[in-house]
């Protein structure tokens, strides 16, 4: 015989006998477990929720991995100043007709600049040989675009003789003058800035 008593004075008074041991495994055994709703849901979620705190973690010691290797504090990268970058078009200077684009940051010279070009003024597209004379100038110029599929060429407009290798030289060499310019004149804004503060002072 086992009995089971819960006698608590605020609570419903329960008394409850058994046969033997056996019967309670008995019920036991033959009670089904409660199910758990979502069951599989609710076991992705757990796995992402796991999988995003553990990439939390490595991707904070990775960033603190990198700060340490080039010497950049927290402190420094909140209170450095905020360096946007500039994009300008410039003329390719003997051949007129050509521009480029030069992305750049003034305030961080240290930074490669990104160049884009040499495009024609008429279509906006980089310039390809059509006709090349004896002294290896190009005399005619075209461009090549993909339609459907298939290479589809059209003449452009752009007369100017010059080498594939001078027309290059003198397209980085303008990109070059563009961004040396407009960091001297930051540079000697930036100088007048101060002198003005000074003068404040
Ligand atoms: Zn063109």
């Amino acid at each position: 015989m086992v009995t089971c008593t819960v006698d608590i004075d605020s609570v419903v008074h329960y008394d409850v006998q058994f046969f033997d041991e056996a019967a309670v495994v008995a019920i036991r055994n033959g009670t089904p477990s409660p199910a758990i709703p979502h069951q599989f849901p609710m076991g992705i979620a757990f796995l992402l929720t796991f999988c995003c705190a553990a990439a939390a973690f490595v991707l904070t010691g990775l960033k603190d991995y990198l700060q340490a290797q080039i010497g950049l504090s927290d402190r420094t990268l909140i209170l450095q100043p905020e360096s946007r970058s500039r994009q300008q078009r410039f003329d390719v200077e003997h051949v007129p007709g050509v521009y480029g684009v030069v992305e750049f940051s003034p305030n961080a010279p240290e930074l490669e600049p990104i160049v884009t070009g040499p495009l024609c003024a008429w279509h906006a597209c980089t310039p390809e040989p059509a006709q090349v004379d004896s002294e290896g100038k190009v005399i005619e110029w075209q461009h090549t675009s993909e339609e459907d599929g298939k290479p589809v060429t059209r003449s452009c407009l752009l007369k100017t003789a010059v080498t594939i290798g001078e027309l290059d030289r003198l397209f980085y060499e303008s990109a070059e003058r563009t961004v040396l310019m407009a960091s001297s004149h930051l540079g000697e804004r930036l100088a007048k800035q101060a002198l003005r503060q000074s003068d404040v002072v």
